[in-house]
């Protein structure tokens, strides 16, 4: 598809037909069951469940005939192994978060995995001087991490309010500014132990620099991880190259595996070598040559396995086995320009002729929070909608626009925010101009 800059783009329906046209990603759609009522409605809420690849059953169905077939001989029996199943994973996994094979595991879920990360990655007082305690994420991070991180550091024994920082976008604003997230941390010095930032900020859609703040950690001597739940499947991310230490996610937002999928988890190579790190280990972690001999000694394979406890979840594994392959064969750089024209399109097409008073101008009591710069946001658009905002969400759901509604979090009764999320995988150009005309037919009314 050619590159297009904001200029290129039209408020023209022909223009986001032709897009279609043109676009080599198009026949991907079909290969995916998406759960529309009505063939015109628009289904923008990937970011929160992806819909199912269709290949996704035939590979569950798979796995329940060769445990009805084989039994316990199905580990090393079944069409695909389950002894070895998660390591069909690495390869589409490794390419589309950018890491090296070893680096990516797929296993538990998100929150498990932070709590199984931090207790490796949170080494308070490493020095020994008693001052590296500080664990640095964001105010208003989605609940189950502040959850996480607030009880693990207590289950440390540690004050969990003393210790867990929370920095905040600047009053009036909605997003972080990297440079004052670098500034704390610089502030924190030598008594952070651990950054934990979003890749994408779930609420605003807001995309940070992996490298940039990583880098700004490991300049205070403290580690950095992140959480990629709204980055896997829609950045094009170079998690190896960012120096991060390391990353999990969920498998069933962008990356279309189902309700409850196995998720993932990045640990950069330099630890992975590291066999003395501190882990909760299992027997899934060990190394798989002497697994079975049942030793009483952990001997931890030199692979983000290692970080693994259980015999993989096979059924919660196959369908994102038949996602990773579309996400494979479409490529995550072509997805990634892809979705960075649908959003520019979406926007433009909200944003209306700016000071112009055609029918095209900006809909009133509609502020578009997410930044503007391609850079520094993914597929989602995040709507601040000022007045009667579950009215006018129940108005998008009613004309076919499935999307999200949540609070705002400033507690203004009737503010809140609709996030949209148009999927290169498979979503249409002309869907988005519709979805925009849905919104601005709601918001007139
Ligand atoms: C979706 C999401 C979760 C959900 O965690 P699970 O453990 O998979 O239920 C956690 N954190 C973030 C940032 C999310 O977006």
């Amino acid at each position: 598809m050619a590159t297009l800059t904001a200029a290129d783009l039209s408020h023209d329906r022909d223009f986001a037909r032709a897009l279609d046209a043109q676009d080599d990603l198009a026949a991907f759609r079909t290969r995916f069951a998406l759960p529309l009522k009505r063939p015109d409605d628009i289904y923008f809420v990937g970011n929160s469940l992806g819909p199912m690849p269709l290949a996704a059953r035939d590979l569950v169905t798979d796995e329940l005939d060769d445990w009805a077939r084989l039994g316990v001989a199905g580990h090393l029996g079944a069409r695909r192994p389950w002894y070895s199943y998660h390591e069909q994973l690495r390869g589409p996994l490794a390419r589309l978060v950018g890491a090296l094979e070893h680096e990516v595991v797929a296993m538990n879920s998100l929150t498990a995995n932070l709590h199984f990360l931090l207790t490796t990655f949170y080494r308070p007082d490493a020095d020994g001087h008693g001052r590296r305690t500080k664990l640095l994420i964001e105010k208003g991070a989605f609940p189950s991490d502040t959850y996480a991180v607030m009880t693990h550091v207590a289950a440390r024994g540690l004050d969990a309010n003393a210790e867990v920082v929370e920095i905040a976008p600047r009053a009036g604003e909605w997003t972080l500014r990297e440079e004052d997230i670098e500034r704390t941390i610089a502030d924190l010095g030598d008594t952070l132990a651990l950054a934990l930032l979003p890749g994408v900020q779930y609420r605003t859609g807001q995309a940070l620099d992996l490298a940039r703040l990583t880098r700004a950690a490991h300049a205070v001597g403290a580690r950095c991880g992140w959480d990629l739940a709204h980055a896997a499947g829609n950045l094009a991310l170079s998690l190896h190259d960012s120096n991060a230490d390391f990353a999990a996610w969920c498998s069933y937002k962008y990356l279309n595996s189902g309700p409850g999928a196995v998720a993932g988890a990045f640990i950069h190579e330099r630890h992975v070598r590291d066999t003395t790190l501190p882990r909760h280990a299992g027997w899934w972690g060990n190394d798989p040559k002497t697994r079975f001999r049942m030793e009483d000694r952990f001997v931890p394979t030199q692979h983000a396995d290692a970080w693994s406890l259980s015999n993989p979840p096979i059924l919660a594994a196959a369908p994102l086995i038949a996602s990773l392959a579309e996400f494979d064969a479409a490529g995550i750089a072509r997805l990634r320009a892809k979705s960075t024209l649908m959003t520019a399109l979406l926007e433009f097409r909200l944003r209306g002729i700016e000071g112009q008073k055609t029918e095209l101008q900006k809909p009133e009591g509609l502020e578009i929070i997410t930044p503007h710069a391609s850079h520094a946001r993914g597929a989602q658009l995040s709507l601040l909608i000022a007045k009667d905002s579950q009215a006018r969400y129940e108005a998008f759901k009613a004309a076919g626009l499935a999307c999200d509604h949540r609070e705002s979090g400033r507690g203004i009764a009737g503010e809140g925010i609709i996030r949209l999320a148009p999927a290169p995988l498979f979503n249409t150009f002309d869907e988005v101009w519709r979805a925009a005309e849905i919104v601005r037919n709601a918001m007139r009314a």
